[in-house]
């Protein structure tokens, strides 16, 4: 199937997105790497009546350092993730997203936007508590990412706003691990664990709608269980769905070891 027809905006600055967005009424959409977006528009999925093409937004492509975190530009792509090495979980995390090709078109910013329940970017915005800045009508605000992520395919970013950053806070340690059945599929299940000021955050993807807080696994081990113990409470606390690639027992047991295996990661036993 081909696309429905919709005009096309290449813009030159943030501010044109979002009054592009604002004149669309709701019916525009921003186009970055367009790895999600065109199969979607390819489906008829999504009929927006025009596409602003963001891509040559200049400062938008930008790694920084910013107080021992890193702040990524909205248009940094996911194999530029791979390559930097100020924050190693967002390059492990990278490494995971699709094929090459993917990688080198797909975005920060689309990723997040895109907000799929097995994205690995998603997951690591929510597991560090990343704070995603967006540009709208009256000017930039900031959301934590636990706010941002609705549902499956769903963010508070509103129609005529623009993700133009996101800021990954410092950490402590890390650890990240997925399970997929072949490489480059979309996760089955992951794990992120990420330490901020001393205390182990653990989220999972592919197991709900959005990223989940393993709140009892986190529990268990501020009150100095084992890894073997978080694990254990992380599997029992989540409430995976069956479908095609695994029953909820298998997502369970898949969870727990993938919480393990982050919490080996981050020197967490
Ligand atoms: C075969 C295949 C395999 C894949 N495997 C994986 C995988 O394993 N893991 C994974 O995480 N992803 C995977 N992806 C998706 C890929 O990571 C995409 O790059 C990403 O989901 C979307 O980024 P994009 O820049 O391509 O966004 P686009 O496709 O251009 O846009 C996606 C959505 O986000 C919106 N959007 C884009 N940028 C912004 C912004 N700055 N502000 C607000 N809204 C915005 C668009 O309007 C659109 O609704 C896969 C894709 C394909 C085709």
């Amino acid at each position: 199937m081909k696309c429905a027809p919709f005009d096309y905006v290449r813009a030159g600055s943030v501010e044109e997105v979002v009054k592009v967005l604002g004149e669309a009424d709701g019916n525009g959409k921003i186009l970055a790497g367009g790895q999600s977006l065109v199969p979607v528009l390819a489906l008829r999925m999504a009929r927006p009546s025009v596409l602003v093409d963001v891509n040559r937004i200049p400062g938008l492509g930008s790694i920084r350092p910013v107080d021992g975190g890193l702040e990524v530009g909205a248009l940094v792509r996911h194999s530029s993730l791979v390559e930097q090495t100020h924050y190693p979980l967002l390059a492990e995390a990278a490494k995971w997203i699709g094929h090459t090709a993917i990688r080198s078109r797909g975005t920060t910013g689309g990723s997040i936007a895109h907000a799929d329940p097995s994205a690995e970017l998603p997951v690591v915005a929510a597991g560090t508590g990343a704070t995603i800045t967006v540009a709208g009508p009256s000017g930039e605000r900031t959301i934590g990412a636990e706010e941002l992520f609705l549902g499956a395919l769903m963010t508070s970013v509103e129609e005529d706003e623009m993700i133009v950053r996101v800021t990954f806070p410092k950490l402590d340690g890390w650890g990240f691990a997925e399970f997929s059945r072949r490489h480059g599929d979309f996760a089955l299940v992951m794990a992120v664990v990420a330490k901020v000021d001393g205390v182990a955050r653990v989220t999972l993807g592919g197991v709900g709608a959005v990223p989940v807080r393993a709140t009892s696994a986190e529990q268990v081990l501020a009150g100095g269980g084992t890894a073997e113990e978080a694990a254990r409470a992380a599997s029992e606390e989540i409430e995976p769905t069956a479908d095609l690639h695994g029953t909820v027992p298998f997502r369970r047991a898949i969870a727990g070891e993938m919480v393990r295996r982050a919490l080996a990661g981050a020197g967490i036993d």
